[in-house]
C-alpha cells in the first residue's frame, strides 16, 4: 500500500476567488489528519524550479477572505514537455511529496493526469475556475463569486443605460462557455445572452432584431460571453453598426474585475468542503480524480470525465430569459 506522508499543494492556470480558501481547507484538512503539507509557489512552475515551502496551519491563517492565491500561480510551458515533468518529479522526491492536490482548471488537470500516469503518483484536483466549465461538477470555486461581481457591475451600468436611453452590450469571461452571461443576464434582468453553446445554428443577434427587443424599452443590455464563435461585444456591436445603423450601442468588456474580490460565502463554503474532501479522497487511496460538488453531494470525478469539453449549459435557462424580457 502507497502510505501518503507529505502532500504538496499547488495552484495553477488563471486565477479564482476562493483558491486561498482551498488551500486553507487543503493544509488544514491534511494536518488535522497527521499528514505534512509543502506550499508550491507558481503552480508547476515553482514544482520544476523548487520554490517549495513547508506549511504549517498558521501559513494559511487570514485568508479565507482574500481574493487571489497566496500561493501564486502561473501558466507553465516547461510542464508540457516530458524534460519539464521529469524535473518536476525529481523535485517531488527531492522534497519528500508522495502526493500533489492541484487547484485550477481543465488545463491544470490535463497537465495532472499526464504526470500522474507517468510517474504513478496520487494526484487530486479542485476545480477553481471562474468559468464553470468542468464536467461532473455543479460548481467550481470562483464562480459564484464572479457571477455575483458581474451582476453589481451590471446593475451599475443599467442606471446610465436607462438615464440615456441607451443600448449596452456588456461581455463577460468564460472562455468559450456561457455559464457567466446566462445567469448574470438573468440575475441582472438583462433583455438578452449571446452565448457560444447557442451559436451553431442560430444568428442570435438577428433572432434579437427580429423579436423587436427595445421596442417597449428604454434601455436594453445584452451580455455577451467572450468567444471567437460569438465575436465578442465589440464583434456584436461592428455587426450591428453595419446591418442595423438605426441602433447606436455601447460596449463595456467587464475584463479582469470579475475576477478579483472576496470570495462569496458559497465559494468559501464550497472550497472549505472540496479542499477537505481532497485530502479524504487522498486518504481513501483514490487517484487521478477531481473533487466536485453534484446535487450539493461530494462527488469523484475520473480526470478524463472533468476535462471533457461539453459541459452543457442549461437550455431552459435561455427559455426563461427570453420569456422574462418580452
Ligand atoms: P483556467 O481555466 O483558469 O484558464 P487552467 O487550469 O485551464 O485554468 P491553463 O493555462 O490551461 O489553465 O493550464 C495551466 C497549466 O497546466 C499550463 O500552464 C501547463 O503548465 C499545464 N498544462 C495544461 N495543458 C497541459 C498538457 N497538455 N500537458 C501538460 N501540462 C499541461
Amino acid at each position: 500500500m502507497y502510505q501518503i506522508k507529505t502532500i504538496g499543494i499547488l495552484t495553477s492556470g488563471g486565477d479564482a476567488p476562493g483558491m486561498n480558501a482551498a488551500i486553507r481547507a487543503v493544509t488544514r484538512s491534511a494536518i488535522y489528519h497527521g499528514l505534512n503539507v509543502k506550499g508550491i509557489y507558481r503552480g508547476y512552475k515553482g514544482l520544476i524550479s523548487g520554490e517549495i515551502k513547508e506549511f504549517q496551519t498558521q501559513s494559511v491563517s487570514n485568508i479565507i477572505q482574500q481574493g487571489g492565491t497566496i500561493l501564486r500561480t502561473a501558466r507553465c510551458q516547461e510542464f508540457m514537455t516530458e524534460e519539464g515533468r521529469k524535473i518536476a518529479y525529481e523535485n517531488m522526491v527531492k522534497e519528500g511529496i508522495d502526493a500533489l492536490v492541484v487547484l485550477g482548471g481543465d488545463g491544470t488537470f490535463t497537465g495532472a493526469k499526464i504526470f500522474a500516469n507517468e510517474f504513478n503518483i496520487p494526484v487530486v484536483g479542485v476545480p477553481c475556475t471562474i468559468d464553470n466549465d468542468l464536467c461532473g461538477t455543479d460548481y467550481t470555486i470562483g464562480y459564484d463569486t464572479a457571477l455575483n461581481t458581474i451582476v453589481e457591475s451590471v446593475d451599475k451600468i443599467r442606471d446610465t443605460a436607462n438615464s440615456h436611453e441607451r443600448l449596452f452590450f456588456i461581455e463577460v469571461m468564460g472562455r468559450d462557455a456561457g455559464f457567466l452571461a446566462l445567469n448574470s443576464a438573468l440575475a441582472s434582468g438583462a433583455e438578452a445572452a449571446i452565448i457560444p453553446e447557442i451559436v451553431t445554428g442560430e444568428d442570435q443577434l438577428e433572432t434579437l432584431i427580429q423579436r423587436g427587443f427595445r421596442k417597449s424599452k428604454n434601455s436594453s443590455i445584452v451580455i455577451v460571453a467572450e468567444s471567437d464563435s460569438t465575436g465578442g461585444a465589440l464583434g456584436i456591436s461592428e455587426r450591428l453598426k453595419k446591418e442595423h445603423p438605426e441602433y447606436d450601442a455601447r460596449i463595456t468588456i467587464l475584463g479582469h474585475l470579475q475576477r478579483g474580490g472576496r470570495p462569496s460565502a458559497y465559494d468559501r463554503i464550497l472550497a472549505s468542503r472540496l479542499g477537505a474532501a481532497a485530502i479524504d479522497a487522498l486518504l481513501d487511496e483514490q487517484r487521478n480524480i477531481m473533487v466536485g460538488v453534484v446535487h450539493d453531494d461530494i462527488v469523484y470525478v475520473p480526470f478524463t470525465k472533468a476535462i471533457k469539453d461539453d459541459k452543457p449549459v442549461d437550455a431552459v435557462l435561455m427559455d426563461v430569459l427570453k420569456a422574462l424580457s418580452c
